[in-house]
């Protein structure tokens, strides 16, 4: 399940994950959790030495990939609540365009995903993986694959709205801004650009609610066969 941030993505992949029995990744909060270990060291994102930083944090990682109760800790610690805070938020962009994060934390999915789908897809409860590059770069072998879209503005506010739930700033204004910029970040840099994958499903979830997207994928699951 690929996307921009605000599509609905992640509520949408656990919530099918626990509908169909699979495993749940969340690929951002890895790039997030590798950010806070550089910013913990004291470096901004674009730092020459926030590559090195990041690179060697990503032993220190573990996801835990229940649905049900996803986690993701740094050293054994629980760090779900402040990857999502605005100093993260504002740096993980630059260091997730660091080619080496990526290729580390890339080779830490893919042995994720095939711990969970025991080499074969789906023969042990498979798993629902979201990020921007899973179609593309990660598993480019996987059996479906979906790419959520929806406007800059329905997106600003579907973020707004999260962070004041979890207690955060959530001035439209500020998360338009950040929406924007984390976009043309993401779609612009050289190593695995933010882009749909030839063959994912587009769903524009501007005018869909989250039920209405889950429906759709669910069908999609059956007809493909994958759970039973
Ligand atoms: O999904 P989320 O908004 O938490 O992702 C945070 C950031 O991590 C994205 O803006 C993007 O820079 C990066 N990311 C990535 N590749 C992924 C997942 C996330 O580059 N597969």
């Amino acid at each position: 399940m690929d996307g921009p941030s605000g599509t609905g993505k992640s509520t949408v992949s656990r919530r099918l994950a626990i509908a169909c029995g699979a495993a749940y990744l969340d690929t951002g909060a890895m790039y997030r959790t590798v950010t806070l270990a550089v910013l913990r060291a004291g470096f901004e994102g674009d730092n020459p030495k926030a590559e090195d930083v990041a690179v060697a944090a990503v032993a220190d990682i573990r996801s835990v990939t229940d649905p049900t109760a996803p986690a993701i800790l740094l050293d054994g610690e629980d760090v779900e609540s402040e990857i999502r805070g605005p100093e993260v938020t504002a740096a993980v962009s630059a260091v997730s365009a660091l080619p080496a994060v990526r290729e580390a934390l890339v080779e830490r999915q893919r042995t994720l995903i095939a711990d969970a789908t025991g080499g074969t897809q789906g023969s042990s409860g498979g798993i629902v993986v979201e990020g921007r590059d899973i179609g593309s770069v990660v598993c480019p072998d996987a059996p479906l694959k979906v790419y959520l879209t929806a406007s800059e503005e329905v997106r600003a506010a579907r973020r707004g709205a999260q962070d004041r739930k979890a207690g955060r700033d959530g001035d439209l204004a500020t998360v338009l801004a950040d929406v924007r910029r984390r976009d043309q970040l993401d779609s612009t840099r050289k190593t695995s650009p933010l882009h749909a994958a030839p063959d994912a499903l587009v769903v524009d979830t501007d005018d869909l609610s989250v039920d209405d997207v889950l429906a759709e994928l669910l069908h999609l699951v059956h007809d493909r066969g994958l759970v039973s």
